[in-house]
């Protein structure tokens, strides 16, 4: 397995020390809008002090923090009014799925008709 990397993307936005367009935060997590997005909203929920690299990575005690994140992106979805429309939330665990940075996220998806899941 993988170590954590502490300087991947997400580790280096929760640091400040890279500037995000932030929608929320509170102790345990932080949500921005992507910086690439690919949808009309397009939000990524991450966990500011769990250093996990991936779903796969996801203990049992992991697990009250994921349902928070999932949570927090259904009150995000009504704050941004995708919640009657529809949205889907998506977390990419590895080469295969596409994922790029290194340290789980969540992403929210919404504002437009999207496209097929795979
Ligand atoms: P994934 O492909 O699941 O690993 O998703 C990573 C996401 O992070 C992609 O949708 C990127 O556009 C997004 N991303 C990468 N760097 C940044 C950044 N500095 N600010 C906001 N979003 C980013």
């Amino acid at each position: 397995m993988d170590s954590y990397d502490d300087n991947n993307i997400f580790a280096r936005i929760i640091r400040n020390e890279i500037l995000s367009n932030n929608v929320y935060e509170d102790e345990e997590i932080l949500a921005f809008h992507d910086n690439n997005p690919l949808a009309p909203v397009h939000i990524l929920i991450i966990p500011k002090v769990a250093k996990i690299i991936g779903p796969s990575e996801i203990s049992r005690s992991d697990a009250s923090l994921m349902g928070k994140m999932v949570y927090v992106a259904t009150e995000l979805a009504r704050k941004f009014g995708i919640d009657k429309t529809g949205f889907r939330l998506v977390m990419n665990n590895g080469s295969d799925a596409g994922q790029t940075v290194p340290h789980i996220h969540l992403h929210l998806l919404g504002g437009g008709t999207l496209s097929n899941i795979a």
